[in-house]
């Protein structure tokens, strides 16, 4: 039988020969991601684990003898048509946006791009927090890559798909989720530091299975409250430089440091702090414990992040510590916490796999029950980053 990955990389190139009458010359799958802990520490400059997912993004893709992109949306029944002479963002919003940033990038590092048929189709939910911008980047990069014989170092490709979501599409993401998008690992999570952009592979034990609960809340809150998040950071650090010479962001302060400054700091501010500063010891804690295979460890380092979360950042609401207790509450459950920016979006959960569809169950009958929202609910295997298949 086919792996999901497979499948959908054949379902995509069927799409394809629907939409365009012709054959494929290349099949890209990007998946998408889930953090499992280090959140807020990206800009500053900590440490994030995320892991890429069984749920993925596939462009079948051929060249065209024109300069234009035709580009047909399968999830979204939606074509576009872009010159590739005239790549500026279309109104906020369109999807094809993500496409034309990632072209337009390539091509100011001076890479030639012929025209291409693309076919887009996915199995990532969109908005739910699983990185589908990141997946369809990722994706397009390495078709547009693949088409035109181009040789880019990963790292430059990772930097141009950012690039092309921050000023091209307009959103202030870090360079998580293109990063473990291009380069996950089956059965691992990748420790990133946001600083230096190195990584380490961080095995997964077997036994155990992800599942993300989306909450199906979404607040516009959250991007005024996360650019608030940002500039107390750095209030706290500018406080905490003068006694503390030489540090340039919260990565630089250790647990013992800023117990120590607690008084020259506002209160607010001091918890924001915390939050970052015991959250980055927690993502190095946690890869420590999984190396260790002690899957318990790690599954309250995840419910002690959430705490944190909630408590010091302020950045949790209602539904998602419901879901965080329902998951605290059930059997087999090693440990959850919420994922993504906050004020709503999804939990996850790591569960030990014969324990898995009971709290799928659970959440799908308690969670509608508290707080009247129909949850979305992904049980995901670890997988490895993009795949590019000639055909
Ligand atoms: P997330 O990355 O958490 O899923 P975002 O809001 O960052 O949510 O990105 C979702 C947007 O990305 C969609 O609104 C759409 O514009 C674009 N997108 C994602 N997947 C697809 C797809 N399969 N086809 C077309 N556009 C997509
Ligand atoms: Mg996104």
């Amino acid at each position: 039988m086919d792996s999901p990955r497979a499948a959908l990389a054949r379902q995509t190139a069927e799409y394809f020969r629907g939409q365009f009458k012709t054959e494929p010359h290349v099949v890209v799958t990007a998946p998408g991601r889930v953090n499992l802990i280090g959140e807020h520490t990206d800009y500053n400059d900590g440490f994030v684990l995320p892991a890429a997912i069984d749920r993925a993004t596939a462009i079948a893709a051929s060249p065209r003898s024109d300069r234009n992109l035709v580009i047909h949306a399968q999830n979204l029944k939606s074509t576009m048509m872009l010159s590739l002479a005239d790549l500026t963002p279309r109104r906020t919003g369109a999807w094809s946006n993500y496409v034309a940033g990632v072209a337009h990038f390539l091509r100011r590092r001076g890479d030639n791009l012929a025209g291409a048929n693309m076919l887009i189709n996915s199995t990532v939910p969109r908005g739910s927090g699983l990185s589908s911008s990141a997946a369809l980047e990722v994706a397009a990069a390495c078709t547009f890559i693949s088409l035109n014989g181009l040789t880019i170092p990963d790292l430059d490709v990772i930097v141009l798909c950012q690039q092309a979501e921050n000023e091209f599409v307009g959103v202030q993401c870090g360079i998580m989720d293109q990063f473990i998008s291009y380069l996950g690992k089956k059965n691992h999570a990748l420790r990133i530091d946001c600083r230096s952009l190195e990584f380490l592979q961080v095995p997964i034990p077997a036994g155990v299975r992800l599942l993300i609960c989306d909450t199906a809340v979404r607040r516009s809150l959250a991007s005024s409250e996360y650019n608030r998040r940002r500039e107390e950071c750095d209030a706290g650090v500018s406080v905490l430089s003068r006694h503390l010479p030489g540090i340039l962001k919260l990565r630089d302060v250790s647990p013992g440091d800023l117990a120590r400054c607690e008084s020259f700091l506002d209160q607010t501010v001091y918890r924001r702090c915390r939050h970052v500063v015991t959250e980055n010891a927690r993502v190095e804690d946690s890869v420590r414990t999984l190396r260790a295979g002690d899957l318990s460890a790690f599954g309250q380092l995840m419910y002690e992040s959430h705490r944190s979360l909630r408590v010091d950042y302020e950045v949790s609401c209602r539904e998602l510590d419901m879901v965080v207790d329902i998951c605290m509450e059930s059997d087999g459950v090693l440990g959850a916490r919420m994922t993504g920016a906050g004020f709503g979006g999804s939990v996850v959960c790591c569960v030990r796999e014969e324990a898995v569809e009971v709290l799928a169950a659970r959440l799908a009958r308690d969670y509608p029950a508290i707080s009247g929202r129909q949850p979305g609910i992904h049980v995901c295997s670890l997988e490895d980053g993009v795949a590019v298949e000639p055909r």
